[in-house]
């Protein structure tokens, strides 16, 4: 891949070499591709998580060694097929099922790997950072999340709360970008509380592949105990369900979409990453209170803004530490807008043209002339 070429004059040269007042050389620089790339993806969004990862890596020049998540192996499989048939050369895209402690791990530790990119819980991304080190193989990480959706006074009410209502309920919750913290003006709390909750109600749970289905269940046993988990720990702290906090009652991993008040700023609910359909709602009267609120987090993945003001939403998208702000929407995302966490929520960039640094090195190659 080419890079910049330029004259340059003069300048420093390295001590072996006479310094030459007025000398000229000619410098560019090359980007070149790392070599054998190793992705661990997660099951919220088994193929787009593979497209988003697969698409870069190969574009840059590289291979790569694909793992998906245990839960759901099928479509990244599927894809690996489909690649050779479209005449990806065999050995260039390795699909690698299995589970994280043993395949995902040995990935990241390989020596024979140039490069990681993973994305999965902040937890793991942890794990996987320290296992890097042996070779000190490139990492790049898109982690968890707990993003502040914030409604203020002058808001469209009823767009904030069908906007507030997809930012949590889409795909169950299980989204790493979630707005699963609701900060509401004060003089609407009541409005929106009750606008979310109607909306909640109003989501037909069921069947996945059920035409009508809305929101379908958990991924998994695990993920289930984890969110009925939150939900009784929530409960415990003090906070209350206005709609939801519970299972449903039948076969497979459901929960109730839950609207969530009375949480303090410290409880777990507000704190961590549920990855589920519950959102916490938190009354705010001050602007700067709110901004620190929201940005008393580990994680920096993304944040809603909702208010008719224009110049107040671009100055509050600026305080937000988090790596996407939307304003009077929530879940646009594109290929050419880089993605990624502040904080512990990832490092590095997918999409946009930065996500191409994740898988070049670049070279400077200077000649005298
Ligand atoms: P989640 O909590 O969303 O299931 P995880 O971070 O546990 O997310 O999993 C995301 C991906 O990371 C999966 O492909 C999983 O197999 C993998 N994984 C889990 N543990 C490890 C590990 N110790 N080393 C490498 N990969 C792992």
């Amino acid at each position: 891949m080419a890079g910049w070429a330029t004259k340059i004059k003069g300048g420093t040269v390295s001590p072996s070499v006479p310094y030459l007042p007025g000398a000229e050389f000619h410098a560019y620089t090359l980007r070149e591709p790392l070599g054998v790339v190793g992705q661990v993806i997660p099951w919220n969004f088994p193929l787009l998580m593979a497209a988003w990862k697969l698409g870069p890596a190969l574009t840059t020049g590289n291979t790569v060694v694909l793992k998906p998540a245990e839960q759901t192996p099928l479509s990244a499989l599927r894809l690996g097929e489909l690649l050779l048939e479209a005449g990806v050369p065999a050995g260039v895209v390795n699909v690698v099922p299995g589970y994280g402690e043993t395949a995902g791990a040995a990935l990241a530790a390989h020596d024979g790997v140039d490069k990681i990119a993973f994305t999965g819980s902040t937890e793991v991304g942890k794990i996987i950072a320290r296992a890097a080190t042996g070779n000190l193989k490139r990492v790049s990480l898109e982690l968890g999340g707990k993003s502040p959706n914030v409604i203020f006074d002058d808001a469209d009410v009823d767009a904030a709360i069908a906007g507030a209502a997809q930012g949590i309920f889409f795909n169950q919750g299980e989204v790493c970008s979630a707005g699963s913290r609701l900060y509401v003006a004060e003089q609407h709390f009541d409005q929106v509380v009750e606008g979310v909750s109607a909306a909640a109600r109003g989501i037909k749970v069921g069947h996945g592949m059920h035409p009508d289905t809305e929101m379908g269940p958990l991924v998994s046993q695990e993920q289930f105990d984890r969110v009925t988990g939150y939900l009784k720990k929530g409960q415990e702290e003090g906070s209350s369900a206005v709609t939801g906090g519970n299972a449903i009652d039948r076969d497979g991993f459901y929960v109730e979409p839950t609207v969530i008040t009375g949480a303090g700023a410290d409880h777990a609910i507000v704190r961590e990453e549920v990855f589920g359909p519950v959102i916490a709602a938190l009354p705010f009267s001050d602007v700067d209170d709110l901004a620190r609120q929201a940005n008393d987090s580990h994680y920096g993945l993304a944040a809603g803004v909702w208010t008719r003001d224009v110049s107040k939403a671009h100055q509050l998208a600026k305080r937000i530490q988090a790596g996407t702000v939307h304003v009077n929407t929530y879940h646009v995302f594109a290929a050419e807008l880089p993605f990624g966490g502040y904080k512990q929520s990832g490092w590095g960039r997918e999409m946009g043209e930065e996500v191409l640094n994740n898988y070049l090195e670049t070279k400077s190659v200077i000649v005298a002339l």
